[in-house]
């Protein structure tokens, strides 16, 4: 197989693996001489072509590092945005992955970042950085959440270059904080031994596995919140409904829903919201749907009902099967998370950028 074949093959065996990634999260890239095929933003990596890679001059894209570029964050994102767009190759008119200068960062012919759950309830623990130094400080690097795009790159960077000066080296398996995992390698067989050589230390520290076991609840009862959120979303919205032993035990109080409270991921933000709505009984589900919408100026994407379920409701029915998806994802690393000392999610300035961020309005936009 060639290179191109080997990337197609290997993005949509992870993208499609709901273990590894959900919707249009991960990304993945293949170096070919000077050029870098990375996934263009937006796509999905389940189903991607060839036509789905954005091919970048890695000259270009070394250029980037010798630049200065504006303190505040909306004007520095969009010099770089331009940058990197100026750093395509000739003819090329697709929009590069937001990860994109991460992918160039990396010497290895194959890059793989995904967002397994099982990885994120360690880097989303408030003891995630101690359990990083004990079970992987000898073969990888950590890096702290931090504005994604320029700035994450820069840490990444960094990180990556003070561990070579250590090691001899460049790192092939990084940890990202609040975010996921990205390995690098020359074939993607390695990239496969890395990925599960990273699962499988993890799993071994695992205390607790999320009960993901489908429940039966009282059907007049979820008709009677299915009948009161159809009547406040807009009209012609798609309304999902699930229930699992997970889910009922985060509704099943205040208590129990805090470690959902807030914002694990980007992606937990981009699909599914970034907070989630969670109510005693259907009947109160009206005010808390009008007080959620005068507190965040938007309407919840997932709705908690005790001993009942999870509801999205969303502009359609992929975009709510989405939703649930990145709710699910959320609610499993909440349950991993007590592994690693209990959840510590982004803090409320990373997630107003992440609510802002022109590249995540353009990714949510284009994946639905
Ligand atoms: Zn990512």
């Amino acid at each position: 197989m060639g290179g191109m074949d080997e990337l197609i093959s290997l993005s949509r065996r992870y993208g499609g693996n709901p273990d590894w990634l959900l919707a249009g999260g991960g990304n993945t890239s293949w170096k070919e001489g000077d050029i870098l095929h990375v996934k263009a933003s937006g796509g999905s990596l389940g189903s991607i072509e060839a036509g789905g890679f954005c091919s970048m001059s890695r000259k270009g894209l070394g250029a980037i590092w010798q630049r200065t570029y504006p303190e505040a964050s909306e004007a520095r994102e969009a010099a770089v945005l331009a940058d990197l767009l100026a750093a395509r190759s000739p003819g090329e008119t697709r929009r590069p992955s937001v990860e994109t200068l991460m992918h160039g960062l990396f010497p290895q012919a194959y890059v793989l970042h995904t967002h397994p759950s099982i990885v994120n309830g360690l880097t989303c623990g408030l003891a995630g950085p101690a359990a990083f130094q004990r079970l992987f400080s000898d073969m990888a690097i950590w890096v702290p959440f931090v504005e994604p795009g320029y700035i994450l790159s820069r840490v990444v960077k960094e990180a990556a270059e003070a561990f070579q000066a250590r090691r001899g080296a460049f790192p092939q398996v990084m940890l990202m904080e609040n975010h996921g995992l990205l390995v690098a390698a020359d074939t993607p067989a390695e990239l496969d031994r890395l990925s599960d050589l990273v699962v499988g230390r993890i799993s071994a520290e695992v205390k607790r596995r999320p009960d993901l076991q489908a429940r039966a609840a009282d059907a007049s009862a979820i008709k009677a919140a299915f009948d009161g959120l159809s009547a406040l979303a807009a009209p012609g919205q798609a309304i999902h409904f699930r229930s699992d032993g997970e889910i009922l035990l985060r509704a099943s109080s205040p208590e129990a829903f805090a470690p959902l409270e807030a914002a694990f991921t980007p992606d937990h933000i981009v699909y599914a919201g970034h907070e989630f709505l969670r109510v005693e009984s259907p009947a109160e589900l009206a005010g808390a749907w009008q007080a959620y919408l005068k507190r965040n100026g938007n309407a919840p994407r997932i709705a908690l009902v005790k001993d009942l379920g999870a509801f999205a409701i969303a502009k359609d029915g992929t975009t709510a099967r989405n939703a649930m998806l990145l709710f699910v994802d959320a609610a499993k690393v909440a349950c991993f998370a007590e592994s690693f000392g209990g959840p510590r999610h982004m803090t409320g300035p990373m997630i107003e950028f992440i609510r802002t961020w022109e590249a995540e309005k353009y990714r949510a936009q284009v994946s639905t």
